[in-house]
């Protein structure tokens, strides 16, 4: 029987620095097929504008395997039954490690399962309950993974099968997803930005204030351990490199909480947003699906501490709402703010009026966003 490489293609949609496609070359046959994340049906847990953006990569990731043919189907069981008759099945996914993402690979327990490494920048570092002390041990005793070369898929060893094969999903083509605009916007930012980043990070609002690769990295088109390599060769010092250690811990440490019940009356908090700021961050985060990471610290921290939500609601709208959603930095981020794990300060609460005075002193963001 010839062995057939089935790659599960999750939030993994890059050809450098892929573990699993590069392993698919040293089969007989291989088999590209491209999985919704398990809580597509779920109209509470994601947007239509995140749903958009999500099929938008999806459609750029099919463009970028060039004459590869991609798979997509809603019942990969029977795609892996209709397989299994004819060849030696093995599935390869990239290892993302939470429990919604593993429940749903379980439920092809019948082929045997080859997980690869998360896209992380150290292979299991030593865990620290709080920020510091884990990065410290990182730069002084870790060394970071090097990243893979490009793959090149070999087009004779590709399976096609026509009556599972992509059709592009009808949505726009976006800038902000693809490897190739990943891995432009790297090059460009770090170019011409890297310098006045530590200055900028904290704007609420401005192009270039941030390096916005958060969208690229929660659709796994570029490698975190290249962009790491890329800032460190530049500047190793460098603010940026600390924010991505914030994700890496994050990632680390891995979500473990259990999300609100399902069915749970969490709807009429929008109706308390009576400050200004929070107001106009919400709004630009329904429009947009993108609010910088000081907006999100303000919000949070808004919602949690003054209007009184449980943070597991305000996680879970943020899930629905952003572009960039990562199950580990989004929830990591929130139980930080709400002092349930990760901030030896046990919280944080911003004063929005000193927040409104320092990082919107004109009104200008609000102004903008008041309405929408
Ligand atoms: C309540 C809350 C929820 C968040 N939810 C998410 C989420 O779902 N997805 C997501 O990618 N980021 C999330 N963040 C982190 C951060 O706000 C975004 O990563 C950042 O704003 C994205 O823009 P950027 O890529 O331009 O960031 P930059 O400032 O350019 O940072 C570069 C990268 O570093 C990492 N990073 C930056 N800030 C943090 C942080 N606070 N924690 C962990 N990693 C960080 C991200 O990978 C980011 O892309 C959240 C932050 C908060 C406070």
């Amino acid at each position: 029987m010839e062995k057939v490489a089935v790659v599960l293609i999750r939030n993994d949609r890059r050809l450098h620095d892929h573990e699993g496609l590069a392993l698919s070359q040293s089969f007989d046959r291989y088999l590209v097929l491209a999985m919704l994340p398990p809580q597509w049906d779920e109209p509470s847990r994601i947007a239509p504008a995140r749903k958009s953006f999500i099929q938008s990569s999806i459609n750029a990731f099919a463009k970028g395997l060039g004459p590869i043919p991609l798979h997509f189907t809603r019942t990969t069981e029977l795609l892996l039954e209709h397989l299994s008759k004819i060849f030696e099945v093995t599935l390869i996914a990239e290892a993302q490690g939470a429990e919604e993402e593993d429940q749903e690979l379980r439920r092809f327990k019948d082929t045997p399962l080859h997980l690869t490494r998360p896209n992380t920048i150290f292979d299991r570092p030593e865990l620290s309950p709080t920020f510091t002390p884990f990065r410290k041990k990182l730069e002084k005793f870790a060394k970071a993974s090097i990243p893979g070369e490009r793959v090149f898929l070999d087009p004779e060893r590709a399976l096609d099968l026509p009556e599972y094969r992509f059709q592009r999903f009808e949505v726009p083509t976006l800038a902000t997803v693809g490897e190739s605009n990943a891995r432009a916007r790297v090059a460009h930012y770090l170019e011409s930005n890297l310098e006045s980043y530590s200055e900028t990070r904290n704007y609420l609002e401005a192009q270039d204030a941030s390096s916005r690769f958060s969208n690229f990295l929660a659709n796994g088109e570029i490698s975190v351990r290249w962009i790491y390599q890329e800032i460190l060769r530049r500047d190793p010092d460098n603010w940026l490199a600390l924010e991505l250690l914030w994700r890496e811990f994050f990632w680390q440490h891995g979500a473990t909480f259990i999300l609100p019940s399902r069915g749970r009356n969490v709807s009429g908090w929008e109706k308390k947003l009576s400050h200004p700021l929070a107001q106009a961050i919400h709004n630009e985060l329904t429009a947009t699906g993108y609010i910088s990471n000081r907006s999100r610290q303000i919000l949070a921290s808004y919602l949690i501490y003054e209007v009184g939500l449980d943070w597991k609601i305000g996680g879970a709208f943020y899930e629905a709402h952003l572009h960039d959603y990562d199950v580990f930095v989004n929830w990591g981020n929130w139980q930080y703010i709400a002092g349930v794990k990760f901030d030896p300060r046990g919280g944080r609460r911003f004063n929005l009026d000193l927040q409104q005075e320092k990082y919107d002193p004109e009104g200008t963001y609000i102004r903008k966003w008041a309405e929408s």
